[in-house]
């Protein structure tokens, strides 16, 4: 969505070029279903589109980024339209659905729940016939081009191994989050948090990397990806019970399954899996969404890819009982920028989720991702070229690093799995001085298994990206270690509370190490 935009209008002006690690396809954005919030309706609209946002982000919201959010959102949705995304409508009307923590039905969707895959499709297709635009598809960045302290382009790993640098006044990251970070996530396998250590390793700053947003209800089946049973659901009425069959959201908030997303995410954490954080995947009590007792609603045309889905695994959403469990979703934080894309360093961008600008601040409202994206991405690209962006020249390097061999492959394989089971168990949904130390333990002896097979002069995309990984979980749990409270995604058991006299601000993590917080 954000290298998207950005690209079309960059290539108003200039050549540019769009690398993704697979088909443009693949990515966050396509997997996207609830929909995009956008207030449509004028001011009023969006001064309650800027309210709820600031409201989900318990404080730290920054609001001058929420502010551009709501109010360029509605030109830029309409844009989309005209370039040939087709959301819901009915007589002509756009369908709006509701999500938890809006105060009014603002989401518009696509195909039912599959909002994501009609965006990309479409913004792909209209950028495609941009003679300006090249993509460069199944292609991994593996590192940026700096000279004094300016970025001034990128190294690109093709499928076929070759590498090649590209020269740039401008380099824009827009390479989505980090959610294979950890073993339990509704992201796709491109999310590995490339762009994040891109930046802070060519030596940018990292925001609020602390906040990792869990989705409460992934589809739990051994064996299956964790498929994301969207909230729509239960704003469709469908009920959360434990393995005795009690609705016990009863006990966690008045709002019951529709209360915030950390909230219900937690309460089903603990449900299902009690304190034993590190608990194998299916060793634990189930937890299920029960949607048996909603009548009047045709449920599979209403979610025709969840039931689709449900489908291949023998499920039925209005017949069954439907396993849960909380899976990582959404980073809140990310490569520190300022409202414009602007990071710490020269020539160096970023916009959509690889980003932070403090749109989100501790929590995400939902289905403002999308939105962030589209602004986001429109307003770097104008950045860069306020800045004189050019695409100047790709050049084979002469060096070709050798794959790694298949030996080496899996050992990288079996490195990220450790990384990934680590920071679910030490740094999940309930964290704690003992269990983060515990995380920042297996990461530091990842990060030296994975630099000793780099050291070896080898390159391949998953050394990428165990490289990445590793350097995007140090930055996870070092933020998450200095932030002795607890606020919107980000809970420590030992410090349950608030603490606003310290912590209304936020982390910033850099290529040292360390964590510092500022007030924005
Ligand atoms: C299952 C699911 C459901 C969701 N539902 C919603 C929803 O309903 N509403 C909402 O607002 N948000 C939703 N989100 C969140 C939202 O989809 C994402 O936050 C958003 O789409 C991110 O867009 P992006 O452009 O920043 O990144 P992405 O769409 O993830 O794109 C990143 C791109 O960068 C490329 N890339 C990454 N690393 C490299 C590298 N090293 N070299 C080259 N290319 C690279 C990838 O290949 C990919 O093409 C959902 C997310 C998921 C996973």
């Amino acid at each position: 969505m954000a290298g998207l935009r950005a690209a079309v209008e960059l290539a108003r002006h200039g050549e540019v070029l769009v690398v993704t690690k697979e088909s443009v396809a693949e990515s966050n954005t396509h997997y996207a279903q609830g929909g995009i919030a956008v207030a449509m309706e004028g001011d009023e609209d969006i001064a309650l589109h800027l309210e709820d946002t600031v409201n989900a982000g318990d404080g730290l919201v920054m609001r001058a980024a929420a502010q551009a959010l709501v109010a360029e959102g509605p030109v830029r949705v309409a844009e989309l339209i005209e370039w040939g995304t087709n959301f819901d409508a009915e007589a002509g009307e756009l369908l709006r659905t509701r999500e938890g923590a809006h105060s009014l039905p603002r989401i518009l969707h696509a195909n039912g729940d599959a909002t994501g895959a009609e965006i990309s499709r479409s913004l792909a297709a209209f950028a495609r016939v941009h003679k300006r635009i090249r993509f460069a598809e199944w292609t991994t960045i593996t590192g940026l081009v700096v000279a004094d302290g300016r970025v001034i382009g990128a190294d690109l790993l093709g499928r076929e191994g070759g590498l090649e640098r590209v020269n740039a006044s401008g380099v824009l990251i827009a390479a989505g989050g980090a959610g294979q970070v950890y073993s339990d996530t509704t992201n796709p396998a491109v999310a590995t948090g490339d762009g994040i250590a891109l930046a802070v390793g060519a030596g940018g700053e990292l925001a609020d990397m602390e906040f990792y947003q869990f989705h409460p209800t992934a589809l739990s089946l051994a064996g299956a990806p964790r498929f994301l049973l969207s909230e729509a659901l239960r704003g469709e009425g469908a009920i959360l019970r434990n393995e005795r069959g009690e609705r016990f959201m009863e006990r966690y908030h008045p709002l019951l399954e529709l209360a915030p997303r950390d909230v219900v995410a937690r309460a089903i954490f603990r449900e299902g899996m009690g304190a034993e954080q590190g608990a194998e995947p299916g060793a634990s009590r189930l937890v299920h969404l029960d949607m048996r007792h909603i009548h009047g609603v045709d449920l599979h045309k209403r979610f025709p890819g969840i039931s689709a889905t449900l489908g291949r695994y023998g499920l039925d959403l209005s017949r069954d009982l439907l396993p849960v469990r909380p899976a990582a979703h959404y980073l809140m934080g990310g490569i520190k920028t300022d409202l414009h894309g602007r990071t710490s360093m020269p020539g160096l961008y970023a916009a959509g989720e690889a980003a932070c600008t403090g749109v989100h601040g501790a929590n995400r409202l939902a289905s403002n991702s999308l939105l962030e994206g589209l602004v986001f991405g429109a307003r770097a690209a104008q950045a860069m070229l306020d800045d004189g962006f050019s695409l100047l020249a790709t050049d084979a390097l002469e060096s070709i690093p050798a794959p790694l061999t298949a030996d080496e492959e899996a050992r990288a394989e079996k490195i990220i799995s450790i990384l990934q089971a680590a920071m679910w168990a030490y740094a999940g949904l309930l964290r704690e001085e003992s269990t983060l130390r515990l995380g920042l333990a297996a990461q530091q002896s990842s990060a030296a298994a994975i630099e000793e097979l780099a050291g070896r002069g080898k390159s391949s995309r998953r050394l990428a990206e165990a490289l990445a990984m590793s350097s995007v979980a140090h930055a996870i749990l070092a933020s998450a270690l200095a932030r002795t409270e607890s606020r919107g995604a980000h809970f420590r058991n030992d410090f349950p509370q608030h603490d606003d006299t310290n912590f209304l601000k936020h982390s910033v993590f850099s290529r040292a190490g360390q964590v510092v917080f500022e007030k924005w």
